[in-house]
């Protein structure tokens, strides 16, 4: 026991996402790395009833609530929220070869941080002294946000210092998975410094978080040691790029994104996120993602090309950022029919699809439900077939039996 029942629930459930809310919240708690290789929180002394109170509101383990999200002129129960939806790049050239897809978070960031709307960024990026782990900063001009650029298929805890931010008493964007963002949102009804100082919050569609160890089996399999690593990006630098091992004496493994991701990172996904109600970031300004072309057969193709984003402004200030950059050069959007990203994004629809069925299995195993509302599941729900959401319901109340989820 942690002398935190919220904090219990979370464990108990396996719930965690790795967001790192809760240790900026109570004074005890911190995030570590726990074996296989995710953040969790770790407690080292009282947590008081009003630090448990906040940690159960906003906790996105326990809770995601978007029944107050505001109205959108498009919705949709698979892909949300939206006042544009588009495919796109940042015009800046070696930031859209350098980011994950098209480079649209960052040049959204540049954009912001050049036109004075905000004082700095809160992103993830390579930790210096661990290359394969993350570290959250802040960047206050193109070339930190630059630095930042591309994913990072890697435990990341971008809430844990928000205190440190907000202590700063400047106006900032954050960047994060969408439960980072979910999470930001719901402190944000209880801590008022959030709305005043963090006027934009930016998410990518989000697959789930590997395992440290997940990073590590790249490492074996490339060949490199660990230890004589200078530095390791997942992916970027080319679209969708290479996973990238280079030693200290600058030479440099190389691994392709269907590889890393396919064949080993998405088998090492924490268990939370395969209940993930939110995991394309219906709550944030604007959402991003892989703008993948479909090959012949109808299924993305990771054939390296120039980048593309797809991008969804979901909320009237995501909106007026995006077009803000898009008048001042800095983006180029093409609009998208909201059923194209059916074809982009399967893996994400499948997933919204079944998350009853799996919410069903979570039941009748006995284990911990987290509380979501507001998140269109039953309309999701219904888009299944039955047979799906039957195998969907089995194997995981069959998983959860053995202990294998
Ligand atoms: C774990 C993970 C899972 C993903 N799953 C999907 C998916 O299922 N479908 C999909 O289309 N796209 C997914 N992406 C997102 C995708 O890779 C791109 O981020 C998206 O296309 C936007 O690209 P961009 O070029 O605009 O981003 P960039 O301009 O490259 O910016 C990326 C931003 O993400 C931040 N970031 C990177 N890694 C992390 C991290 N671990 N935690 C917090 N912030 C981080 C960086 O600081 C930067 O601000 C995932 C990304 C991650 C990190
Ligand atoms: S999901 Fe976030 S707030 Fe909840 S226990 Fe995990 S790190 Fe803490
Ligand atoms: S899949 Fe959902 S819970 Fe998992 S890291 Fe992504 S947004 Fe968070």
């Amino acid at each position: 026991m942690s002398g935190s029942p919220a904090l219990d629930r979370v464990a108990r459930g396996q719930l965690c996402t790795g967001c790192g809310l809760c240790a900026t919240i109570a004074g005890n708690v911190a995030m570590a790395m726990v074996p296989p290789g995710y953040l969790r929180p770790v407690v080292s002394g009282p947590v008081t009833p009003a630090e448990d109170a906040a940690i159960a509101a906003a906790c996105p383990a326990l809770v995601v609530d978007e029944s107050d999200r505001a109205a959108a002129p498009a919705s949709d129960p698979i892909w949300g929220p939206s006042f544009f939806t588009g495919t796109g790049f940042t015009t800046d050239t070696a930031l859209r070869h350098q980011a994950s897809s098209g480079g649209v978070l960052s040049g959204l960031l540049v954009h912001a941080l050049a036109e004075g709307l905000i004082d700095f960024v809160v992103q993830t990026s390579a930790d210096a002294e661990v290359p394969t782990a993350n570290r959250t900063g802040a960047s206050a001009d193109r070339d930190a946000v630059f630095a930042a650029a591309g994913s990072r298929y890697a435990p990341s805890s971008p809430l844990a210092d928000l205190e440190t931010w907000l202590a700063r008493g400047q106006r900032f964007a954050f960047v994060g998975k969408p439960c980072d963002v979910t999470a930001l949102r719901a402190r944000a009804r209880h801590d008022p410094r959030i709305a005043a100082q963090v006027p934009l919050m930016l998410a990518f569609f989000c697959a789930g978080i590997p395992s440290a160890a997940g990073t590590d089996r790249i490492l074996k399999r490339l060949g490199v040691d660990k230890g004589d690593l200078a530095s390791f990006r997942y992916r970027g630098d080319g679209w969708p790029g290479f996973a990238t091992a280079t030693r200290r004496d600058g030479s440099a493994e190389r691994m392709s994104y269907a590889d890393s991701w396919g064949d080993i990172l998405s088998k090492e996904v924490q268990f939370r996120c395969k209940i993930c109600p939110d995991a394309i970031g219906n709550v944030a300004d604007i959402a991003c993602a892989d703008a993948w072309y479909g090959d012949e057969r109808g299924y993305p193709s990771f054939d390296e090309q120039d980048g593309r984003s797809l991008v969804i402004a979901r909320t009237p200030a995501g909106k007026a950022l995006l077009d803000a950059a898009i008048a001042a050069g800095r983006i180029e959007a093409t609009p998208l029919a909201v059923r194209e990203i059916d074809r982009m994004q399967p893996a994400q629809a499948r997933r919204k699809r079944q998350i009853l069925s799996r919410l069903m299995a979570l039941a009748v195993a006995g284990r911990p439900l987290p509380r979501y509302r507001g998140l269109d599941l039953w309309a999701a729900a219904r888009q299944e077939r039955l047979g799906e959401q039957a195998r969907s319901f089995a194997g995981l109340v069959r998983r959860l039996l053995q202990g294998r989820a």
